[in-house]
């Protein structure tokens, strides 16, 4: 089957770059290996450029139900510090913004197999790109975006996570009084081997996903109870937020292999990556779905440039690069002892210090170099 555009991953990053592309009249077909749209590992932070980004694709987060969220709180050992958040954000299930997502690419034109999952992707004679689905259907395209988010294709993979990174998420309805002590706060809770989240979503719910170190889940037995046990010892704040909380899911939903600061360096003439398969940024900053969408969107406009993916790749990767250092540099320091100690002491006499990092470790910043690295 041939179109212009190949889209893998049917996610934040391969939806937006599918209606873009769909929108200025190319045939694109977009593989994604879920049926329908389910929970995913993510703390459902949308941060004002995300919304800014999504209200550009037609996706109206309030309609959808979206929380807004004003605050940011920061929670370690038994105190915490609030600040203002600088840009307006919301909050929203991952599930409920990815069906809204693929409905949008299909409405631009886009021809969506869903249920489908990519095996391989290969270059075929007649230079193109040709994707081997799981039951042996082949897609062939001359031009591919790779979108598959966390999962890496055999041949296209991204380094190992040295830390060994484990994430979960899990839904809860809080108590009452916890839910009106929350509002319309985003939490950030710190522990010696990671970080949490805990959020309102809608419907009530409250989102708490975290992310810690292999050797810090294995101190708790690698066992998610014990581990919430000790996530509450550590950050009196988080058992306080929990006492009485009701647990919405099973068991939590959970990931592993989370390469924080991977920038992909280059790529294949005709491959443009993008989302996950272009950059990690530590999650605490939830900036993860604004950098897919803008990825999503610099590749669109370099493909419709005619700008060849070996030419764009470096020149996003250049354009993110100081400040995914800064944000890792700042999750370094929240995975620092005597960092996680003066941190909420600092803050409650500046509470304006966190509206800097905010500001600081927004990776937003491609759009600036759009017009010179996208003119030619
Ligand atoms: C613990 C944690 C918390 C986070 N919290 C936040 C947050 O609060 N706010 C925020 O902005 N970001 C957050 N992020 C980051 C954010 O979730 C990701 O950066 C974002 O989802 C990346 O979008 P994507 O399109 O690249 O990948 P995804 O949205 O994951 O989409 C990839 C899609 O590809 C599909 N796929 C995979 N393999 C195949 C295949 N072989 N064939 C076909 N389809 C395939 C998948 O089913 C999936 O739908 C968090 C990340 C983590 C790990």
């Amino acid at each position: 089957m041939h179109d212009e555009v190949l889209i893998l991953g049917g996610g934040v990053a391969g939806c937006a770059a599918s209606i873009a592309l769909a929108r200025k009249g190319r045939s694109v077909t977009l593989i994604e290996r879920e049926p329908t749209p389910r929970h995913k590992v993510c703390g459902e932070f949308l941060s004002g450029e995300a919304l800014e980004d999504l209200h550009a694709l037609g996706i109206d987060v309030a309609s959808l139900g979206a929380v807004p969220i004003n605050y940011v709180r920061l929670a370690a050992s038994r105190r915490a510090a609030e600040a203002p958040l600088p840009f307006p954000a919301a909050s929203l299930t991952r599930k409920a913004l990815d069906a809204a997502l693929i409905a949008a690419a299909i409405s631009a034109g886009v021809r969506v197999e869903r249920g489908r999952s990519v095996q391989s992707l290969n270059r075929a004679a007649g230079n193109v790109w040709r994707a081997t689905l799981d039951d042996g259907t082949t897609y062939e395209a001359p031009t591919a975006f790779l979108a598959t988010g966390k999962h890496d294709l055999r041949g296209h993979g991204r380094p190992k996570d040295p830390h060994q990174w484990v994430g979960f998420k899990m839904y809860y309805r809080l108590s009452a009084a916890q839910t009106a002590a929350l509002a319309d706060a985003s939490e950030l809770t710190l522990y010696a081997g990671g970080y949490g989240g805990i959020q309102p979503v809608e419907d009530g719910v409250t989102n708490f996903c975290c992310v810690v170190q292999r050797k810090y889940f294995a101190r708790a037995g690698l066992r998610w109870d014990a581990l919430l046990a000790k996530m509450q010892q550590d950050c009196p704040h988080l058992a306080m937020r929990l006492d009485g909380a009701e647990p919405l899911l099973d068991k939590p939903i959970t990931i592993t292999h989370i390469p924080y600061g991977y920038l992909r360096r280059a790529t294949e003439d005709g491959l443009y990556c993008i989302g996950d398969q272009a950059a990690v940024i530590p999650s605490f900053t939830g900036d993860g779905i604004s950098i897919a969408l803008h990825t999503a969107h610099h590749a669109a406009t370099a493909y419709l440039a005619s700008e060849p993916a070996p030419v764009f790749q470096p020149k996003l990767r250049s354009a993110m690069l100081p400040q995914m250092r800064l944000a890792e540099l700042a999750a370094d320091g929240l995975n620092n002892a005597l960092a996680r100690a003066v941190l909420p002491f600092c803050l409650r006499i500046w509470p304006g210090a966190m509206r800097v990092t905010a500001r600081m470790t927004r990776v937003t910043q491609p759009a600036t170099i759009a017009p010179q690295a996208f003119a030619n």
